[in-house]
């Protein structure tokens, strides 16, 4: 998270959890009078003589803006909360491709305790256990399961990644307690058999069985766990297709290709509408680098506009 928020090679841990980021940002937004609204989805985004007019929220109220930006996804900005019919067809061909499938399931879990890994014995906290983890036996086992998710399939030996938090943050969970969070890649949205409600379990044990290679007493050590799998991201998070970075990171989608060719300056072909966020450059990650460069385009307009 925050990667490379200090320069420094590598990721950082915002003290408190992913959260605290946010509670900072709305504590300097309100201090600037920002009125921020929880748990109030957007329904629609209201065109009016070819311009972003509102937006008509769910339990029907509407709110007006010179400008409008939205950080979800953008498939579900442009075909969800504007709508086809205000794009040409051309357009809205390029944004229905856009390359957004899956990718990856978290695994969130509290433990009793701290693994112990067979390669390196720390009794207390040690590097390992305050290290952002990878496993994968080889090249060739990640390019299988890259091969699995293209065709749909769960990957027989996902790469898998985790974190323990509460190694580095002893606010996050009780003495000798531990969270832990995991991600699986190459899961993909799509299911060739079965879909995720039938085969979340599934993630659970494919984790379980490649950690415990590792380290053995992963098993015995886990009190809790959430399982979120593509599908789950979609519906928790208003992904579409729930890929964490919106979109693909492949070169035809980066740069100035993101989300697509003309549309890397965050305006959309509507005026006063604007997208920023992960489906954006400069991509996924806690960065803030999206949302401050759609600002100072938002407020170039506006200044010409006065
Ligand atoms: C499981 C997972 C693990 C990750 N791990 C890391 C990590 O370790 N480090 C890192 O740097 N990044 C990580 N990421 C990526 C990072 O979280 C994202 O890139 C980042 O949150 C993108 O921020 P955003 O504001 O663009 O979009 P989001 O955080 O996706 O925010 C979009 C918001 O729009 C809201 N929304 C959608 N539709 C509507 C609507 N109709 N009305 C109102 N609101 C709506 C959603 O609820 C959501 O809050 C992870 C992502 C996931 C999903």
């Amino acid at each position: 998270m925050l990667a490379l928020s200090e320069g420094s090679a590598g990721y950082s841990y915002a003290i408190g959890g992913s959260g605290a980021v946010s509670k900072a940002l709305e504590k300097a937004a309100k201090d600037l009078g920002v009125k921020i609204f929880l748990n109030t989805e957007v329904e629609k985004i209201i065109i009016e003589n070819d311009r972003a007019r509102a937006v008509k929220l769910k339990d029907g109220k509407v709110l007006e803006a010179r400008a409008i930006v939205s950080n979800a996804d953008p498939k579900t900005t442009i075909l969800k909360l504007v709508g086809q019919d205000f794009f040409e067809k051309e357009f809205i061909h390029r944004v229905k491709n856009l390359k957004n499938e899956g990718g990856q399931a978290k695994i969130n879990l509290t433990l009793k305790g701290l693994p112990r890994f067979s390669c390196i014995d720390s009794t207390n906290i040690g590097e390992e256990h305050k290290a952002y983890v990878g496993m994968a036996e080889s090249v060739d086992e990640i390019v299988k399961a890259y091969f699995r998710w293209r065709f749909h399939e769960i990957p027989e030996r996902p790469p898998v990644y985790s974190f323990i938090q509460s190694a580095w943050d002893h606010s996050v969970a009780p003495p000798n307690h531990h969270t832990m969070s995991v991600l699986l890649r190459y899961v993909p949205y799509t299911l060739n058999k079965g879909n995720w409600n039938e085969r979340r379990d599934e993630l659970m044990q494919l984790f379980v069985s490649i950690y415990e290679e590792h380290a053995p007493n992963i098993k015995q050590l886990i009190e809790n766990y959430e399982i979120l799998s593509p599908w789950d991201l979609e519906r928790l998070f208003g992904i579409n297709s729930g890929h964490v970075s919106h979109l693909e990171q492949t070169l035809n989608q980066l740069l100035s290709f993101r989300p697509l060719v003309g549309l890397s300056n965050y305006r959309l072909p509507i005026s006063g509408l604007y997208i920023c966020g992960a489906g954006t450059h400069p991509g996924g990650g806690v960065t803030g680098a999206a949302g401050h460069n759609a600002a100072m385009i938002i407020i170039e307009d506006l200044k010409k506009s006065n």
